[in-house]
């Protein structure tokens, strides 16, 4: 059994991970009422929440693992937030050294990017191997508050970049139009609920790089022409039109994501599509990536609803999924800040 902290940003995490029988237990803490009233996650008070909550969420744990054997740590090592990293990788070098275990650091991108695995190995863990082959090559959407890209997972199960973002991430590209809407903290869910009662072709936005073949999103032209939209109405037809404003700005975020999915998926030769990150809680962006994957005649993964925020089962998972986590880093073992899915 793999024992998983993820601490990367403004979630406290731990996971127990069982090769032989799926996820065996999840403990999570969210900051999100505690970095709401600021507008965004405050790197300061997430590092000292992190060094509040890992102790007793260890001790809740520890209570239900009791008897089994834990034979591994694992720990997100980058990318995110340094004092957070840093909290969460001496508390696992602490466990590791104090149990005689080894320690894995792991990619928190690449967390993500195996997230969608989760389900498929907890149908059948003893024949995932098997599975996974017959979904290899696989191409995956990352989407999150940070990190917009997607990814080939190869039959070797190395992962490579397929397409990145020229400026904001889609979570933020929400975030940031939520704001400028006059709406709460984090903007994605708000859009989300207040979409459902608009039309989302009542405004145009622009659907980031137009060049059907180039494989890049771009998000700051998006924000900038809501940022303009919202200047020139009057506060009160701002409000009276909120519904329609966000469920038109939703789908050009939601297109700008489907039609480059759908370039990527008519330039290679994948066999299955994937979906991961906080954003890809949202409904309408699951439906249309599933449309995609119909079109494509590709099984569509996406991550189940606990596993698309940050979370440790991920980590658990990719820890014994990816061969990139396998090695023991010991006391060794870094933070990386700023690490690429490919690092
Ligand atoms: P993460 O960075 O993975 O923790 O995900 C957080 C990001 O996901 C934020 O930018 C949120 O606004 C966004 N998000 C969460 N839920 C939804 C949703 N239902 N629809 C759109 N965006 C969402
Ligand atoms: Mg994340």
């Amino acid at each position: 059994m793999i024992l998983a902290l993820e601490s990367s940003c403004d979630e406290t995490a731990l996971a127990v991970f069982d090769p032989a029988r799926g996820l065996a237990g999840e403990w999570i803490h969210s900051q999100i009422a505690i970095h709401e009233r600021h507008g965004g996650v405050v790197p300061d008070l997430a590092a000292r929440e992190h060094l509040r909550q890992v102790a007793p969420l260890l001790e809740r744990a520890q209570g239900f693992w009791k008897g089994s054997r834990v034979s591994r740590i694992a720990v997100t090592r980058g990318p995110g937030l340094a004092a957070c990293l840093a909290l969460g990788v001496a508390s696992a070098k602490a466990l590791a050294l104090a149990w005689k275990l080894p320690l894995s650091g792991v990619n928190h991108l690449r967390g993500h990017a195996w997230s969608p695995f989760i389900a498929v190995h907890g149908e059948s863990p003893g024949d995932f191997s098997g599975r996974l082959g017959g979904l290899l090559p696989h191409l995956g959407l990352v989407v999150s508050g940070g990190h917009t890209l997607l990814f080939c997972l190869g039959a070797d199960r190395t992962i490579s970049v397929v397409a990145s973002t020229r400026d904001d991430a889609a979570g933020e590209a929400l975030d940031k139009g939520a704001k400028l809407l006059g709406l709460g903290y984090p903007g994605g869910p708000l859009i989300e609920k207040l979409a459902l009662g608009g039309r989302a072709d009542a405004y145009r936005f622009p659907r980031g790089i137009i060049r059907k073949s180039e494989l890049s999103f771009s998000f700051s032209g998006l924000k900038t022409s809501l940022r303009y939209l919202v200047e020139k109405m009057p506060a009160s037809e701002v409000a009276e039109r909120r519904a329609d404003l966000c469920a038109s700005y939703q789908q050009a975020v939601i297109e700008s994501l489907a039609r480059k999915t759908r370039t990527a998926l008519e330039q290679g030769q994948f066999r299955s599509l994937g979906l991961s990150g906080g954003v890809a809680n949202n409904l309408r962006l699951r439906e249309t990536l599933a449309a995609e994957a119909v079109r494509h005649r590709v099984p569509f993964l996406a991550a189940r609803a606990e596993h698309t925020g940050d979370n440790a089962g991920m980590i658990g998972f990719a820890a014994w999924a990816d061969p990139a986590a396998a090695a023991n880093q010991g006391s060794g073992l870094r933070i990386e800040p700023s690490l690429g899915i490919e690092g």
